[in-house]
């Protein structure tokens, strides 16, 4: 959508005042839920995300379950008082293709083939959304799967790049991505920056689109340094409980 405002100022910052290549600021914790195997809660810009992982356990019902690996179920949800707007609870198309690609994400990096004919499963419920939502509710499950002891091959993380007044920006905000000219979320694994996730809104020339990747994968990079430490810090803190 084009409109009359400006989304770079003459300085060359953001409406937030962030330049091209910030990040909006983050903030990770572990365990927070105790009725779940795993738990994660995500502050990402103005996006508040809790992630939370039951299993690996049972499929049901029975025809789910896959005698060789298990089903990875990712359920993506925004809460009615997330947006601006009401939101109608419960899924609707956006939702069911967000939960599709964060459970094919996550399906490449966890090791499935342990669990036969189990389920594991992601709730990702968005508290507060402005934009960017995907990339957060993927980071948070990857947290809480790991907090819920699930083994995987890598941490997976999530970051976007887009392109606002014909410049490439990363981690597009709430106005950049409604009046923006293109959004690139992806989600790779750190290890390998093997690509577990790619999602294209709006248009880059092929120069922009590499620019953006090359921007969006360095995101993905300091989250994943962001995500390490969340993890780092609920562990030591068990170890030191129990030391005591
Ligand atoms: N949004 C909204 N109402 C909706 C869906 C989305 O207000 O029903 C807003 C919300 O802030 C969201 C943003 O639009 O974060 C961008 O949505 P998009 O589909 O691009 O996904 P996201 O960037 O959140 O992964």
């Amino acid at each position: 959508m084009k409109s009359d405002i400006k989304l770079i100022t003459d300085e060359g910052k953001r409406l937030d005042g962030r330049g091209p290549h910030d990040l909006r600021k983050i903030k990770i914790e572990a365990g927070v839920l105790h009725r779940a195997d795993g738990s994660c809660y995500l502050e990402w810009g103005g996006n508040k995300v809790l992630a939370a992982v039951y299993g690996p356990r049972e499929a049901v019902p029975r025809h789910t379950q896959n005698p060789l690996k298990a089903i990875v179920q990712a359920r993506y949800n925004m809460a009615a008082f997330s947006v601006e707007d009401r939101k109608r609870p419960g899924p609707d198309r956006r939702s069911v293709e967000i939960s599709k690609v964060i459970s094919e994400a996550l399906e490449k990096v966890i090791l499935t083939e342990y669990f036969p004919r189990a389920s594991i499963d992601v709730n990702i419920e968005v508290l507060d959304a402005e934009a960017g939502t995907r990339c957060a509710g993927l980071s948070a499950a990857a947290v809480a799967l790991v907090d819920a002891g699930i083994p995987m091959r890598d941490i997976p993380v999530a970051c976007a790049a887009g392109k606002i007044e014909g410049q490439v920006v990363l981690d597009l905000g709430k106005e950049e991505d409604n009046f923006g000219d293109a959004d690139l979320p992806i989600a790779i694994s750190p290890r390998t920056d093997e690509v577990l996730l790619l999602q294209m809104d709006g248009h880059f020339t092929v120069n922009e689109f590499n620019q953006a990747f090359d921007l969006a994968l360095k995101g993905c990079h300091t989250v994943s340094e962001i995500q390490k430490k969340a993890i780092l810090e609920k562990y030591q803190s068990v170890v030191a409980e129990v030391q005591e």
